[in-house]
């Protein structure tokens, strides 16, 4: 078998940016939210089939309790994040604005553990990829993609390298970091566990070089804990955001590219959050399967900028009350980072499994500026890790030009804003590309319907 070698530094790659970094909670130990009265557990918390409720109004909950799920391939099962009674199943309206079913749980404050929980048996990647489904554990650094289907490799893929994403990027958010600061014996069992049932041969723990307290933190763990000649490093990267894209990431730790249009496995690599990486861990160690997480809430208009641990589900008023509330009403409210997250619409929504930081932005923070003309300047073609061509999908976009999208790949574009960013006339080219992108699909959707006439 070929010898993989780790690298000394990381290897260099195309394009991003550097945004303002605004860790503000780096350094503050994560709080944990008192039991809410009420939590509301959306059917789609993931990517993939929506799940189907297992209860109905009237029944009694426990903690743990698995409450819906779905047969499908890609999904993930939700479980009750309290204890208490099902109030209600209704539609709730999702940060896209789809409308999907909910179940309502009325807390009866006793958080009365499930008798049903008790840590799994695992003696095979079968049985490992089984645990990891029947725990609800999806993609905790923002993309929600069920764990299980990850971990699910092709048997024609040959992934030696498992890369541990602690880029976390994005301005303001945290999780990732405290958790490693807090936990990070759970990062390296995850870590040794996947490796070993997955038979993988090489792990590189890829981290920002803004947080020298976790590289450390990491580093005498991988030390006090292995055996010398074992396959882990921790690989400090420069902070640049997106470093925490796959693609990047991958290219940054191995050299390798990820083909166009391709998964990691291509490159023979499997990714991994911090967080879900850690969460395996517990879950084997406890069987509680994913029922909080951790969570940065942060911005200009948060009194305390904290780390708060909150049972899923959870109002999204009640967390930025508990840090103390708003300390002026906030110009733009998001669920993620201010690159890639989901502007809200109000704070009536309610905390899921895949979302990484609540940020209330003042209108500083949120730089609304109106676009101006182009002035072929190319700063957003530099600024692209994909090496598109955002001006051209962009005017593509504008001009519902399916053909000139597709030719420009515009579904290669990962929607890291990194061009709009980089652009001094402030034009809208993410946005515009994720139009383009929405075209593309709606095109395909058309001439498959003709074709199946
Ligand atoms: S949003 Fe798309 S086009 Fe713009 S920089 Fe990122 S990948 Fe490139
Ligand atoms: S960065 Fe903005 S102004 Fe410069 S070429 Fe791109 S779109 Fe035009």
């Amino acid at each position: 078998m070929l010898e993989l070698s780790f690298p000394n530094r990381p290897y260099r790659t195309k394009g991003g940016v550097h945004a303002p970094h605004n860790k503000n909670t780096a350094h503050k130990e994560s709080v944990f939210l008192p039991t809410p009265s009420m939590v509301v557990l959306p059917m789609t918390q993931h990517i993939g089939a929506p799940c189907k409720p297992l209860v109905k109004v009237g029944d009694t909950v426990d903690v743990g309790q698995k409450i819906a799920a779905s047969d499908a391939f890609v999904s993930a099962p939700i479980h009750a994040s309290v204890s208490g009674k099902v109030k209600k199943i209704d539609k709730v309206t999702m940060p896209s604005g789809s409308k999907v079913d909910a179940i309502f749980i009325e807390s009866d404050g006793e958080m009365r553990l499930s008798p049903d929980i008790k840590p799994p048996q695992v003696e095979s990647v079968s049985d490992l990829i089984a645990a990891v489904r029947e725990s609800g554990l999806v993609g905790l650094g923002g993309a929600g993609f069920p764990t299980a289907v990850k971990l699910s490799i092709p048997p024609d893929k040959n992934v030696d390298t498992m890369v541990i994403n602690v880029a976390e990027c994005e301005p303001y958010i945290t999780s990732d970091h405290r958790e490693i600061l807090e936990n990070s014996w759970d990062v390296i069992s995850g870590i040794i566990t996947v490796k070993e049932f997955l038979n993988i041969h090489r792990v590189i723990v890829g981290i920002e070089d803004n947080k020298p307290d976790a590289i450390k933190a990491l580093r005498e763990t991988v030390d006090n804990s292995l055996d010398p000649d074992d396959e882990i490093r921790v690989l400090p990267l420069k902070a640049t955001y997106p470093q925490g894209a796959e693609k990047v990431l991958i290219k940054a730790c191995t050299g390798r590219e990820v083909p166009m249009g391709g998964l990691p496995s291509d490159a023979g690599c499997l990714v991994m959050n911090v967080g879900s990486i850690a969460f395996i861990a517990r879950y084997l160690k406890t069987g509680v399967p994913l029922i909080s997480r951790r969570l940065t809430v942060d911005g200009g208009c948060i009194e305390n900028p904290t780390n708060v641990i909150v049972p899923i589900g959870t109002p999204i008023k009640e967390v930025i009350d508990f840090v103390g509330g708003y300390r002026e009403q906030p110009y733009k409210l998001l669920m993620g980072g201010p690159m890639m997250g989901v502007a809200l619409p109000n704070d009536e929504l309610y905390i899921m499994k895949q979302n990484n930081a609540i940020l209330a932005l003042s209108e500083k923070e949120a730089k609304h500026s109106e676009p101006s003309a182009c002035i072929r300047c190319g700063k957003c073609l530099d600024a692209c890790p994909m090496r598109l061509q955002p001006v051209e999908l962009s005017n593509a976009a504008d001009r519902g030009d399916v053909d000139a999208l597709n030719l420009y790949n515009a579904m290669n574009c990962m929607e890291c804003g990194c061009c709009s960013f980089a652009c001094p006339a402030k034009r809208h080219l993410v946005q515009n590309i994720r139009v383009g992108k929405a075209l593309i699909q709606k095109a395909k959707r058309e001439a498959a319907e003709k074709g199946g006439k």
